[in-house]
């Protein structure tokens, strides 16, 4: 058992239709031990002078003027596209034509992979992220790749082979298999199902099947992958919709017996409980209506929507008609792997006006998105995301003084909002102290 001792930020357990609420306590006391696995998870959170006796003989780390806080969920991240942040481009889909595709191409050699991924892994962890659902290529080579540094780190992390069989450069398809026994597409899906039974739920690792978006795959490669999706149902399902109006556009012209563009996965089995689809932006109110009924969740990308000029997450439509999300890097598209930056993003696209309602997120429900709510989106509330007892001991350490613009203006929180709102606003990678993962003993299955 280890206990720290600083001010603790963690939310109280979800009610429907309650905006998430914060806790804070200024001077707290975090006890982590291990579970019956083996896995070190949060024993007891709350005020240091109720836990302090019963903890007498508990080694504390004392960490004065310091924020003890859930480690960050990123729902929706492109570990092959780490080199691509920045690149400009008129909107997305030249943006994958001329940055994305050529450097995703790179992926199919393992060492570039590996080399990628342990950069991605240490940039993820450095930010304070301790969880995220990303995509790799359609490259076996960068899933195992991925997986193994994942493995190593012992991060919480889900992604899957990118499930692409045209309209994309011929290098960047699935490809058929070597003897030419089975098409790309047949492959691609055996491919699939292999990696789900060497990765899913080895330690802290799961599995996503993951079509990059309709229009990239064939109607057969979408059929195989909504009857993995049945026969594997506490695998993940990720992809993209409704981003940009182009891309409905061609969606609309491949599927055209959809209703819709979002519809088209639900068609092929591909929504249901642990299905993130990232962006969700130019929806209607039956698009709505489907994503809560089949408990599928959005992966909100706002700084990715605002670099592309893709458009705004309506969140009033969302909240109205009931339906989950959380927050996302989407690197490369999104400009910074920082759950800060990405907060603040999310603040903005709230406040826009001009194409929906606009209304001002509350900085409790900005941190939430981040963290426990998108532990929820993934059907993983309780085990990531938050403090409370039983939660993974997943957790980062926030210097409010990192920076003296930082140091000058939290000092004069009057309340929580009021210091929250300031790290959102003013926080990076400084504000990250130091990250912890929750550790297991060796051998531990958790
Ligand atoms: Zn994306």
């Amino acid at each position: 058992m280890q206990a720290y001792r600083a001010s603790i930020l963690y939310f109280a357990p979800h009610q429907e239709g309650v905006v998430p609420r914060a806790v804070y306590e200024q001077d707290g006391l975090l006890v982590v031990g291990p579970n019956a696995a083996g896995r070190q998870v949060v024993q007891a959170v709350g005020p240091y002078r109720d836990l302090a006796g019963q903890y007498a003989s508990t080694p504390v780390q004392h960490w004065p003027d310091r924020i003890i806080a859930p480690g960050f969920v990123d729902l929706h991240v492109h570990y092959p596209q780490t080199n691509v942040i920045g690149s400009p481009a008129e909107g997305l889909l030249p943006w994958l034509e001329n940055y994305t595709f050529p450097e995703e191409n790179r992926f199919a050699a393992l060492e570039y992979s590996a080399q990628a991924a342990t950069f991605f892994v240490a940039e993820l962890l450095r930010n304070g992220v301790t969880t995220a659902l990303a995509f790799a290529t359609s490259h076996p080579t960068s899933v195992n790749a991925l997986f193994a540094e994942a493995q190593a780190q012992q991060l919480r992390l889900i992604t899957g082979l990118c499930l692409m069989d045209r309209h994309a450069p011929t290098d960047l398809l699935n490809q058929p298999s070597a003897p030419g026994r089975f098409d790309a597409t047949e492959q691609s899906l055996r491919d699939t199902e292999a990696l789900i039974q060497r990765w899913h739920g080895q330690g802290r690792l799961g599995y996503a099947i993951t079509p990059r978006f309709a229009p990239t795959s064939t109607d057969a490669q979408l059929r195989g992958a909504g009857e993995l999706a049945a026969q594997y149902p506490d695998v993940w399902i990720q992809s993209h919709v409704a981003e940009n109006k182009d891309e409905i556009a061609w969606a609309r012209q491949l599927f055209p017996q959809s209703r819709s563009y979002l519809a088209t996965y639900d068609d092929f089995g591909l929504m249901r409980k642990r299905a993130i689809y990232a962006h969700c932006i130019h929806f209607d109110d039956n698009d709505r209506a489907l994503m809560r009924d089949t408990g599928a969740a959005a992966a909100v990308s706002p700084t990715s929507n605002l670099f592309l000029g893709s458009g705004f997450f309506d969140y009033m439509g969302a909240d109205r008609v009931g339906f989950q999300y959380g927050l996302a890097s989407d690197v490369g598209g999104g400009t910074s792997f920082s759950p800060f930056h990405t907060m603040l993003a999310a603040y903005y696209v709230g406040r826009e006006g001009q194409t929906k309602q606009g209304l001002s997120l509350n900085p409790q429900h900005l941190w939430w998105q981040h963290t426990a709510g998108a532990a929820r989106a993934l059907g993983l509330e309780g085990i990531v995301g938050n403090l409370l007892p039983g939660c993974e001991a997943d957790f980062v350490v926030l210097n409010p003084k990192a920076t003296p613009l930082l140091a000058r203006k939290t000092v004069l929180a009057t309340n929580l909002d009021e210091l929250l709102f300031s790290m959102i606003v003013l926080g990076d990678d400084r504000l990250i102290e130091r990250t912890v993962i929750s550790q297991a003993t060796a051998g531990t299955r958790a």
